[in-house]
Formats: structure tokens, C-alpha cells, sequence
């Protein structure tokens, strides 16, 4: 029978056991191993059936048992000291402080948008590593102290869950999540009425959402959900799913983080007295309308657009995720034209403006196109990648909207991703470093990070690590078993067909994981490429290796879904799928299992399309090798104790088939001569010394640089605080200064140019000079009204490679030395010193300078010499 109406009956806690339910609302207990251990103790059955999570686990215990409890006095102390616990954590002083209060201005608040958020399992409201990223994020600000206040949606249906077919196709499913029954509760105003905002549509419309909060750790995280009663059907629909829908319903998801997002921080921020953020750091450029909806703000309290943007713009934090252009949102200029302005929202801030924010004006861009990535540059005056190769390839990808730059001046730097450490490293692992030093500290290493306390990891016996070792692997195993006996159950199976699950994988073998989403660049299959080589590997006689495969291709791709049928036919074979397994329905409980019980994660996408990666680091902080194309965080970090590089035949002209031809031969034999046999060398004690030595590497060297707790620091160093004191500085007046300054210094460019250039006491003879000898350069420059301290005139010099252009440009500032003279123009000298020998070359530019630019590439505008200019004055040198 179907029921009419739903409701959840919510369970009453006796009173000694009321702080059960503030343990169990803060999602701390998902990276704090004893708190989960006092719920497991509660009702272990339970808690299994549960999945692990303590809201649904006291939703199931049966009253008699907390009657029990809260006579059980062991229990009773066990819960004050596990409450005590998170008390000191939630209010004690922590890195963040003790930053601000040695000067570092740090932001009173930032907050962090994202589309996705993977905080724990039992919040299902993720769909790969970008979510994650912002789960860890989070965590390593509430570890650090760092006030941020987390901004995304609440999806009624999360992202999909992943079964099989008979024959191997992707089956997807929306179980419905019931906020009620969630780690979640509904902001509310004083009255007690559930806080709302609400967005105007066209066509007099309406999109209104409430705000559920989650607490992680320190950090509120917000999410909007436009399931209320007073939407129409269509509107209520906005939050069902996580990257599904056409291009409207994108939009909307868009408006309403971006839009929507600012509304809900303004509410929870009146309501609890939180400070209000400094700097809004957009994850991705989905949430990018917050920008405009703070110009709106903005433009309410009497500033221009232009000077709106200025100050909007100081105080935003663009990371860009993706090189790959399926992972960047473009909407047509029309839909986008139709949601804003006086019919829609945004009324008051100009249509045409909004839209050149997002318009694709380089070379090859699409003119009725609309990219968020574009705009989220444009809105904001900092921006990063996610590894160092990323920044790069960043730079060369957006580097034509700043036109007249090199790539390497493109004012996009890169902050490497790293993992939250207290919530992918196993417990065993943490036993480990606990032994050596204690368990306070070994938490404070995971989480803030420092090198000494690593080292400790040096001293652990080689027998202690192999130990652990085996145990996360034969635990992975006999999870592998269950979870492929649900499947094949699933796939139509009868028990009676199903005994060879019982021989499935093996606690002593090789074991290699490869998981992760599965867009084409990552090639889930590129293992197959030889099905009988890879057989071999397989079935070896003495040194056998075994891989758990795992990844959710997108609902709308079907060469995804053709790929995982092509892994899953392979794995089904009776020949060997006692040696390798896919299991359907990825995702964090998986993943916690996964890394620490693999010896070796593979990871072989098209470089360099991976922009970072970050299973590869959860696995490493649990002691696997790794195994990768160089790409994203192993281009920056590999080193051969830690694993082993994939070489890849990205030579140009290499086409794509045979790229992935000769990069599989290389992996079989990487596997065969170089992985295998170190694993199975086995010394005098019965121990792969060899390897463990390894692992013993990967966790005292490699550990440190992946934690997320480094990576906010430095998003806080380099990033937030710089942003901050940039807000401080745009008031309202200074807004409108710069944005005046801006102005005049686009009217005036047009005429601004390098009229010649002279090497004085040149000893460039015959085109060749001494190595230590230096020019006195002077040069002419017409300003065209703008004065010496609107600009910057440099001479750039470095090697020149033989289309005369410079590589590795080093810039010297040239002084005012005189003028402006009769036609209005400038002297500028300075020396330039010959500081290397080869080919070198020089050439001298302008561009704009003022104190409150980030770069000074920040206008897009730069003036070089003309060809004419250039070639009189003998700018360059063989
Ligand atoms: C870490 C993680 C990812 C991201 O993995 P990549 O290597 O970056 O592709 C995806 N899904 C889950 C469940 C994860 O834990």
C-alpha cells in the first residue's frame, strides 16, 4: 500500500542522553573516529544497518535500549567525554587565531560556494572529486579555525545511484531524501517560521527556497532547497538532482546558488550574528551569479555598475576546476538575457552589462554563448587552478581575455588540492602513527599539518607497516565480496549460482584500485586496450596482481556507459573474475575502504586533462603506491619512492588511438617488470623491504604536502587574506575612484604606444654583446594625458628562442626621465643588465599602474613598440 502523506516521527532522547543528538547533528563524528565508535557501541547491529549514520541510527534504536543506556553509567561517561570533546573542539583557539592575532588581517568571514559538497555518506550530495573537495575544504577550515560558511544546494534526489544490468549496462536510481531524515535542520527566523528567500522569474514568477543548515565541525554549510509548498510544480523541481536537467533548469540550480546563495549568507548572518564575509570564494564557476547579485547590493546603496564591479571584484576568489570544456557551463546568451533584468531578477543592474561579463571574446569563442568560467574571471580579481600544471594549462586556456599577455602573465596562480586526512585515513593507519607519537599530536598532524611529526613514520618496524598493511587489504576483500554478491543479487542472480564469490580476490595478491567518475579523458578501459596481455597479468603464475574498478558514468553519456560495460563483460569472465571486479554505485563508504586496502592506485587519464586528482592522495596517505600518468598532483609531487610514472606519448601528431596504444603497452610493462616483481621480492624475514620501504616514504615525505589543511592554508595566505585587505580598501568613494581611473585609462590607451627606443653605451656590436655588460636603455612614450604614475613602462628581457620571441621574460622597471615634451611624450631610462649568454633579446612596454590592481594585468591593456618602433631602435639581439 502507498502512503498519502509522509512524515518522520522524530525519536525523544532521555535526558541524560540529549547530548547524543548534538553529537550526532555536527558532522564532525564522520572524520572523528571514537565519536562514531560511542554511536556504534549504542546498538552495533544497528549502526550497520544504518550505513553509519547516527541521525537514522537514533531514529532506529528501540526505546528500551536508551532506556538502558541512560542508566548505564560507563556509557553516560563516555558520552560527556565524547561531548566535552567536540565542545573544546568547536571553541578553542586553533591556527586561524593565532594568525589574526599576530597581524595577519585575516577576513572576519569568507564564504565558499560550490555546487556539490561531499561531507560523508550519509549526505549524499555529491557526484565526484569536485564535491569531495569542497567536503574537505570545509573540514580543514573548521580543523584550522578558518570562519567560513558553506553555500550549495540540498538535492532532493543527490546524485544517482549506480546498478548494474544483467549484460553490464548502468542502471540509474533517485532514491528521495527526506531532509527530515538527514543531518540537517531548517534555518529559522525569530518566530519560529522557516527562513526563505526567494527570486524573481520571468513572467512574474516566483523561485522560493528554504535553507537547511549542516553543521561541519566549526562551519555552517547552507543549502537551498526549492521543495516548498508556495512554488509551482516547476519551481519546486530547481533542486531535484545534481547535474541533471536541460540548460533552463541549469540555470535556475545557477541562479539560485549564485543569487540565492548571498540571500541565504545575509539571513543566516542577521539571524546568528556571524560576521558578515569578506570574500566570496566561488568553487567552480556555477555559483558565479553571487558576483552580480552583490553588485545588485551594491548598486542599492548608490554605486555605478563599473564601480560595483571594482569592489565586488576585490573581494572574490574564482578556482577554476576543469580544462576539459564539457566541465564548463555555457548557456545561451538568450536564456540568460530572459532570467535577468526588469522582468526577471537583477532589476536595476543592466542586461547588456551582465552579459558581456560571460561573452567569449578571444578567438574561437562562441558569440551567442554565455560561459560561467568567463564570467567567473571577470567578477573575480583572484583566480587559481588546482595543481601547478593546471595553473599552467589555465593560463594558456583563458589566456585570450587578457590579450597582448603572455600565457605565463595571466593573472590565474594555482593552488594544489589536497585531502582531509582525519576523514580518509583508516584508523589502523592512524593506530600506527599513534603508537609513535601519541594521539593528540598524530591528529594535529593530520589535520594543520608539519613535517617533524611525519618523520616519526621512519621509525615504525617494517613488520608492523606490512601488518597493517594486510589487514586493510583482506578487510577490502571481504567488503569487495559483499558488495559484489549485492550486485550480481541485483543483476538477477540466485544465491546457488553465486559460490565462486567465496574465491573473489585474495588477501596476499597485488591488489591495484582504479575509481573514480568516468568522463571519456579518464579512460576507465585504457587497462583493456589487450585484454590477453592483461589476462597474463591477472593469472600469472607466481606473481599475480588484482584490480577493483569502480566509477559512475554521467546519466546523459552513453559512451561512459558503454565503457563500464565493457569493464563489467570483461570482469564477468570466469576466467578471471576472481582477480578483478567492478563495483557498481561509487562513492564516499566505498572510497574509505577502497584506498587503504589497495597497494597501488592507477590512475591513466589524458594528460593534461586531469587537473588535479585527489584519490591518488588518499590512497598515498594510507600507505599505497601510486601509479600515474604524469598529470595534476603527480606532475608536481612524484618522485620514484612514492610510485611510478605512466609515460605518455603526447608527442603532437600522435593521434589519439595510438597515444593510448603505446601509454597501455607502457602500463603492462610498468606492472609486469617494475610493480609486480617488488611487491613479491620477498627477503630474509618474508618482507618486501623494498616496497615497504616505499610506503614508508609515501606517508613521512609525500603525507604532509597532500593534507587539505595545507591547502587552505595557503588558499588563506595567498588568497583570502589578500582579498580581504583589497574589500577593505574599495569603500564606496575609492570604488568609484578606480573605476574612474579604469575609464580614463581605457579612453586614453588607444593612443598610448612606444614611440622609440634606444640602447645607450651599446656594446652590442655586430649584433653580439658581453656577458655582464649592460645597456642604458631610453625610451620615448606618448601617454596621451595619463601621467608617469598612471603606468608602468618596463623593458622585458631573457633568452629568445628563433622567432625572436622571449621565453623567459624578466622584467625591469624603467624610470621617468623627463618630459612630457612638445608632442605630449615621456622619456623613460633604466640599465638592463646582460646577465646571461646566448641569444638574449629585449623590448620595452607599458601598461597601466595603480595601487589597488591584484596585477597588472588586471585591465587586459598593454602597449608594445611597433613593428617599426622596434626594428629602428635594434630591440633585438643575436
Ligand atoms: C576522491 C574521490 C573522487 C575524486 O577522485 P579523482 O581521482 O579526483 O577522480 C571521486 N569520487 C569519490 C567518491 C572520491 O572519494
Amino acid at each position: 500500500m502507498k502512503a498519502i502523506r509522509r512524515f518522520t516521527v522524530r525519536p525523544v532522547l532521555p535526558e541524560p542522553l540529549r547530548p547524543l543528538s548534538d553529537l550526532a547533528r555536527n558532522l564532525r563524528w564522520s572524520w572523528h573516529a571514537e565519536t562514531r565508535e560511542l554511536f556504534q557501541s549504542l546498538d552495533p547491529e544497528g549502526w550497520q544497518k544504518a550505513g553509519g549514520d547516527p541521525v537514522r541510527l537514533l531514529g532506529a534504536v528501540p526505546a528500551a535500549r536508551l532506556g538502558d543506556l541512560a542508566q548505564d553509567r560507563r556509557f553516560l561517561r563516555r558520552l560527556t567525554a565524547a561531548a566535552d570533546d567536540l565542545d573544546d573542539y568547536l571553541r578553542g583557539s586553533r591556527w586561524y587565531q593565532t594568525q589574526d592575532a599576530a597581524g595577519a588581517e585575516l577576513p572576519a568571514a569568507i564564504a565558499y560556494f560550490s555546487p556539490e559538497f561531499g561531507i560523508t555518506a550519509a549526505l549524499p550530495q555529491y557526484s565526484g572529486g569536485l564535491g569531495i573537495l569542497a567536503g574537505d575544504h570545509l573540514k580543514a577550515a573548521s580543523d584550522l579555525g578558518a570562519p567560513l560558511i558553506g553555500v550549495g544546494l540540498l538535492y532532493r534526489h543527490g546524485y544517482f545511484r549506480q546498478s548494474l544490468s544483467r549484460d553490464g549496462w548502468q542502471q540509474e536510481h533517485y532514491p528521495v531524501l527526506d531532509p527530515n531524515e538527514l543531518p540537517v535542520s531548517l534555518l529559522r527566523e525569530e518566530d519560529g517560521t522557516p527562513s526563505r528567500v526567494s527570486l524573481a522569474l520571468p513572467g512574474g514568477r516566483s523561485l522560493r527556497a528554504h535553507i537547511w543548515q549542516a553543521r561541519v565541525g566549526r562551519v555552517p554549510l547552507l543549502l537551498l532547497d526549492s521543495d516548498v509548498e508556495d512554488n509551482d510544480p516547476g519551481e519546486r523541481d530547481v533542486t531535484d538532482r545534481l547535474y541533471g536537467g536541460g540548460s533552463e533548469h541549469r540555470l535556475l540550480q545557477e541562479m539560485l546558488l549564485g543569487i540565492g546563495g548571498v540571500r541565504a549568507v545575509r539571513t543566516y548572518c542577521r539571524l546568528t550574528g556571524h560576521a558578515a564575509p569578506e570574500v566570496f570564494h566561488t568553487n567552480e564557476g556555477h555559483a558565479g551569479f553571487l558576483g552580480l547579485e552583490r553588485i545588485r547590493e551594491l548598486s542599492g546603496e548608490g554605486l555605478d555598475f563599473d564601480s560595483a564591479l571594482e569592489a565586488v571584484r576585490a573581494g572574490t576568489v574564482f578556482t577554476t576546476h576543469t580544462p576539459v570544456p564539457a566541465g564548463i557551463d555555457r548557456f545561451d546568451r538568450e536564456l540568460v538575457a530572459h532570467h535577468f533584468g526588469d522582468d526577471g531578477e537583477l532589476p536595476g543592474v543592466d542586461v547588456e552589462r551582465i552579459l558581456q561579463l560571460g561573452m567569449e571574446t578571444y578567438p574561437g569563442g562562441e558569440p551567442n554563448l554565455f560561459n560561467m568560467a568567463v564570467m567567473g574571471l571577470r567578477l573575480a580579481q583572484r583566480a587559481n587552478g588546482v595543481s601547478t600544471l593546471h595553473g599552467a594549462v589555465s593560463r594558456e586556456m583563458f589566456a585570450g581575455l587578457w590579450p597582448g599577455f603572455d600565457p605565463a602573465e595571466v593573472p590565474i596562480t594555482s593552488v594544489t588540492n589536497g585531502v582531509h586526512a582525519p576523514t580518509w585515513v583508516a584508523p589502523e593507519v592512524f593506530r600506527l602513527g599513534a603508537r609513535q607519537i601519541g594521539a593528540g599530536r598524530a591528529e594535529d598532524a593530520l589535520s594543520v599539518g608539519g613535517s617533524q611529526r611525519w618523520d616519526a613514520v621512519a621509525d615504525i618496524a617494517d613488520g608492523e607497516i606490512w601488518d597493517v598493511r594486510r589487514v586493510l587489504r583482506e578487510q577490502l576483500v571481504y567488503e569487495v565480496r559483499d558488495r559484489l554478491r549485492a550486485s550480481w543479487r541485483q543483476r538477477g542472480a540466485g544465491s546457488a549460482e553465486l559460490g565462486w564469490i567465496d574465491g573473489v580476490l585474495d588477501p596476499d595478491v597485488l591488489t591495484i584500485g582504479f575509481a573514480r567518475r568516468v568522463p571519456s579523458y579518464k579512460r576507465l578501459t585504457l587497462m583493456l586496450r589487450d585484454k590477453d596481455r592483461l589476462m597474463d597479468l591477472l593469472l600469472h603464475p607466481t606473481r599475480p596482481v588484482q584490480i577493483v574498478v569502480a566509477g559512475k558514468a554521467h546519466p546523459a553519456d552513453d559512451g561512459g556507459k558503454r565503457l563500464v560495460r565493457e569493464l563489467v563483460r570483461f570482469a564477468d569472465d570466469p576466467r578471471v573474475r576472481h582477480r578483478i571486479v567492478f563495483l557498481p554505485d561509487y562513492g564516499m563508504a566505498m572510497a574509505q575502504k577502497l584506498y587503504p586496502g589497495c597497494d597501488v592506485w592507477l590512475n591513466n587519464p589524458l594528460r593534461p586533462l586531469e587537473a588535479c586528482g585527489t584519490s591518488g592522495m588518499k590512497a598515498a596517505l594510507n600507505g599505497c603506491l601510486n601509479l600515474s600518468v604524469m598529470d595534476g598532483w603527480w606532475d608536481e609531487w612524484f618522485g620514484p619512492d612514492y610510485g611510478w610514472a605512466i609515460p605518455t606519448a603526447d608527442a603532437v601528431g600522435t593521434d589519439e588511438d595510438r597515444r593510448d596504444d603505446l601509454e597501455a603497452h607502457a602500463l603492462y610493462e610498468l606492472i609486469e617488470q617494475r610493480v609486480a616483481p617488488r611487491f613479491y621480492d620477498r627477503g630474509d624475514s618474508d618482507l618486501p623491504e623494498r616496497w615497504i620501504e616505499m610506503v614508508r616514504q609515501t606517508l613521512a615525505s609525500l603525507g604532509p604536502k597532500l593534507l587539505a589543511g595545507r591547502m587552505v592554508r595557503e588558499y588563506v595566505e595567498r588568497l583570502y587574506a589578500p582579498a580581504a585587505r583589497a574589500h577593505r580598501a574599495l569603500d564606496p568613494d575609492t570604488a568609484r575612484e578606480l573605476a574612474g581611473w579604469k575609464a580614463r585609462l581605457r579612453g586614453a590607451w588607444p593612443r598610448v604606444a612606444v614611440d622609440h627606443v634606444e640602447a645607450l653605451a651599446a656594446t652590442a656590436v655586430n649584433g653580439t654583446a658581453e656577458l655582464g655588460s649592460t645597456l642604458a636603455l631610453r625610451v620615448r612614450v606618448a601617454l596621451d594625458g595619463l601621467q608617469p604614475e598612471d603606468v608602468e613602462v618596463q623593458a622585458v628581457a631573457g633568452r629568445v628562442d628563433s622567432a625572436d620571441h622571449i621565453t623567459d621574460g624578466q622584467t625591469f622597471p624603467l624610470k621617468p626621465a623627463g618630459g612630457p615634451d612638445l608632442e605630449g611624450r615621456w622619456l623613460y631610462e633604466g640599465p638592463l643588465a646582460l646577465d646571461r649568454t646566448g641569444p638574449f633579446g629585449y623590448t620595452v612596454r607599458i601598461l597601466p599602474a595603480h595601487p589597488l590592481l591584484a596585477t597588472s594585468a588586471d585591465l587586459g591593456l598593454v602597449a608594445v613598440p611597433s613593428e617599426e618602433t622596434g626594428e629602428a631602435a635594434g630591440v633585438l639581439m643575436r
